[in-house]
């Protein structure tokens, strides 16, 4: 499955976040730096509406969301490229998720210690990058240097990653992060095998106080203006309000959502918002026995997308039976939309929309 690391400095609301998302005492919440020293890994059902309403019209028995695993990756300070505050081990935690979510505080509080004295979200921003920055900075060094005596054969991989390992290390010694460059297909794959730390998809997560959780406030302004001007994502929560929805049932929580002028769970916004920095995307299956929504990445052909359900179903690939979400709806079902017309066979090449409604037909 998908991960999303969960980084930032001590204190700034990552274990109150991570225990709402997942709901376990596991990762407790102190004010006290270093408070989560094992990384906590929690799996969170990606919230889809859709989900609901086709399980409504199937009459489907069960309901499965896809999932998406979040790690709660603490320590990172200061100096931790160079093995500060067992930062070596949280590089490697991070080297190990597919995007970051950045959480900064944003939020004023004398009770609660900011590790470097003051509420800045865009000078801690600048902290942990830095050290990330570093780290791939030193990475790159050491693989150029392992690189030498293969590039004396002319090894084509070796060639490009020699190629790419130069250019990452130029940009970042301008101070950029390599998620910065704009890397053709061609060089994709060589590229992701790098596992660069500033390569990864960066979303940063503005903590704010609870009666700003609606409209933010003037950090959480200039962290969205910091994050458009780089392409990353971001997203305004306050840590404080999803902790307490955590804990209250459907019906409490959509009351309290209310009172405090929100629509939905910030968590909500967060997965999501997560789900599309990852550039990914859902289709589902539906039946009596149940609804299940399925992740891939877009441009997933059909033969792929099956492969995710079970190995077996992309190698007697045959044909893809497709309704596309908004058809299913409106023929009330599979059989309503097959009558308008609005069912499609796809074969192998068929690249698979947000939403498709799939059955597969696979021999073996
Ligand atoms: P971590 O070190 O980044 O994991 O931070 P924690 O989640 O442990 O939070 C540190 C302290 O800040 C805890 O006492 C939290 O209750 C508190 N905290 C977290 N979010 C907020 C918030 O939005 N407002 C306020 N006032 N306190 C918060």
């Amino acid at each position: 499955g998908f991960r999303m690391g969960i980084v930032g400095l001590p204190n700034v609301g990552k274990s109150t976040l991570f225990n709402a998302l997942t709901k376990t005492a596991a990762a407790q919440a102190a004010n006290f730096p270093f408070c989560t020293i094992e990384p906590n890994v929690g799996e969170v059902a990606v919230p889809d509406p859709r989900l609901d309403t086709l399980a409504a019209i199937a009459g489907s028995k069960q309901i499965i969301p896809t999932r998406i695993t979040f790690v709660d990756i603490a320590g990172l300070v200061k100096g931790a490229s160079k093995g500060e505050g067992l930062g070596n081990q949280f590089l490697a935690n991070i080297r190990e998720t597919d995007a970051i979510a950045h959480v900064l505080r944003c939020f004023e509080d004398g009770d609660i210690t900011h590790v470097e004295g003051r509420v800045d979200p865009l000078a801690d921003a600048d902290v942990i990058e830095t050290e990330l920055m570093i780290a791939d900075m030193e990475s790159i060094e050491r693989r150029l240097a392992n690189l030498s005596r293969k590039l004396k054969g002319g090894d084509k991989d070796a060639l490009d990653q020699d190629r790419l390992l130069r250019q990452a290390l130029a940009v970042l010694n301008e101070g950029r992060p390599a998620r910065t460059i704009a890397v053709s297909d061609d060089d994709r794959r060589a590229w992701d095998m790098l596992q660069l730390l500033t390569a990864k998809p960066v979303l940063f997560v503005c903590n704010v106080a609870e009666d700003e959780a609606a409209n933010g406030n003037a950090l959480s302004e200039k962290v969205r203006e910091m994050a458009e001007a780089q392409g990353a994502g971001h997203v305004v929560i306050s840590a404080r309000i999803e902790e307490e929805i955590s804990q209250l049932d459907a019906e409490e929580a959509q009351m309290f959502l209310g009172e405090m002028g929100l629509e939905e769970p910030g968590l909500d916004r967060l997965i999501r918002a997560g789900y599309s920095l990852l550039g990914l995307q859902t289709y589902f299956t539906v039946g009596p026995k149940e609804a299940r929504a399925w992740t891939i990445t877009k441009g997933t052909l059909a033969p792929q997308a099956a492969g995710v359900i079970h190995g077996d179903f992309e190698k007697g690939f045959i044909r893809s039976e497709t309704i596309a979400y908004d058809d299913y709806v409106a023929g009330k079902g599979e059989a309503g939309a097959r009558e308008a017309g609005k069912l499609r066979v796809e074969g192998k090449t068929y690249e698979v929309k947000d939403g498709d409604v799939l059955h597969f037909l696979f021999s073996g």
